[in-house]
């Protein structure tokens, strides 16, 4: 029997709005809480998380970004000469993206997404190391690199595992009890909502899955350590797309052209451009302004919400769509998907969640980042014990 275990599940896109009325972890985490986004994709908002810092610290924003001159990608462009036929098709480009990986030891997540191999060689890509390993922030320290400092034992999802070898490698570690903290990712959720929509009847029941996986290793996590906590938590929420917005066609029609005026990479609910000839950025603004579907983000808000980045590398203009809105083709996909996150942090299906099996999460725990703050006490915890330095007791007279 050990001392303690400290249990850190990421449930992919658990939205606020989808588990608010669901009885979601009631028996093992029954302190919940709402927590407020990171303005970005699961690219920025799992780094924050794992690092307790914004995009503008730790500059693991959006995946592709314009940089011809430091493209990894430039070897791909003889590809443009295949028919879109083949080289549109899902399979190949997964098949593709796998073997680039490979060929440039990307060790994060990576995908060629729908990027034109026309194109490909202007871009380079962001997430290069991996957030889930020690020295894989592209800047600044994360919670693996405490745990290492600290020599804590800990287990870390291989997200090249299925969802179910995840559960059977943490209860494996559980039972031979060789850990201490354990930061568990599934990813399932957000798969499954980006398919079949927040709405759908197949989401409650893979919360139950969820929540029978969480109970399975609460079980067993009690049968081992004398003391277990829990923390679950997700990195944003969900809307449905019910409008599909066109925003290529708009842009172009002004005839610009690309890699020699401007840059731009269409995520699935943002356009963030490069201007590379005077005059071209008012005439891409001129356009914008009629586009009632989002509106360009000014630099005062990005500032706000700690996207906003002083060398412009992730895009000199980010334009943002509505809640609900999907730019689609887009250079994350070709055809619509059912549900998409990336919106603004305030929009209502934005919001992330927090449950707790201790009641005294600090109030100031209000925004994603912030998890790190229990992630790092629990370590800092665990570090003391080891040390053998006596806890903190009441003042002798
Ligand atoms: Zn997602």
């Amino acid at each position: 029997m050990k001392d303690h275990l400290s249990l850190f599940i990421m449930v992919d896109a658990c939205g606020w709005e989808i588990v608010k009325d669901h009885s979601f972890l009631q028996q093992v985490a029954p302190h919940r809480r709402k927590l407020e986004s990171v303005f970005g994709y699961s690219s920025t908002c799992v780094p924050s998380i794992l690092s307790g810092r914004w995009p503008d610290e730790h500059r693991n924003w959006c995946y592709f970004i314009y940089d011809p001159a430091n493209s990894p990608f430039r070897s791909l462009r003889w590809l443009r000469w295949l028919p879109t036929a083949v080289t549109g098709r899902r399979i190949f480009r997964r098949w593709l993206t796998k073997f680039v990986k490979v060929q440039l030891k990307f060790r994060g997540y990576f995908d060629l997404y729908n990027i034109p191999f026309k194109y490909i060689h202007l871009f380079d890509f962001t997430e290069k190391k991996s957030p889930l390993k020690p020295k894989g922030m592209n800047r600044g320290p994360n919670i693996f690199d405490l745990l290492e400092e600290k020599q804590i034992p800990y287990f870390v999802t291989d997200p090249s595992q299925p969802e179910e070898e995840h559960l059977r490698r943490l209860l494996a570690e559980i039972e031979s009890e060789r850990i201490d903290f354990a930061f568990q990712y599934w990813a399932g959720l957000d798969g499954l909502l980006h398919m079949v929509g927040n709405d759908s009847p197949e989401i409650p029941l893979k919360l139950d899955h969820y929540d029978r996986w969480i109970t399975q290793v609460m079980t067993a996590a009690k049968q081992h350590y004398r003391e277990v906590t829990l923390h679950v938590f997700s990195d944003h929420g969900m809307a449905n797309c019910d409008r599909h917005l066109d925003l290529r066609v708009k842009i172009d029609a002004l005839g610009l052209a690309m890699g020699k005026d401007y840059a731009v990479v269409y995520d699935s609910t943002m356009a963030r451009f490069w201007f590379l000839k005077p005059g071209v950025k008012e005439r891409v603004i001129s356009v914008l302004n009629t586009v009632p579907e989002g509106r360009i983000m000014p630099d005062d808000e990005l500032r706000h919400y700690r996207a906003y980045f002083d060398d412009h590398a992730f895009g000199e203009l980010i334009w943002l769509a509505q809640e609900g809105v999907l730019i689609v083709p887009s250079h994350m996909g070709e055809r619509p998907i059912r549900a998409m996150h990336g919106y603004h942090p305030t929009d209502p299906q934005s919001y992330a969640t927090l449950f707790s099996s201790q009641p005294d999460v600090p109030d100031d725990v209000t925004h994603i980042p912030h998890i790190y703050r229990l992630m790092e006490r629990a370590v800092e915890d665990h570090a003391s014990r080891r040390a053998g330095s006596p806890q903190p007791s009441a003042p002798t007279p």
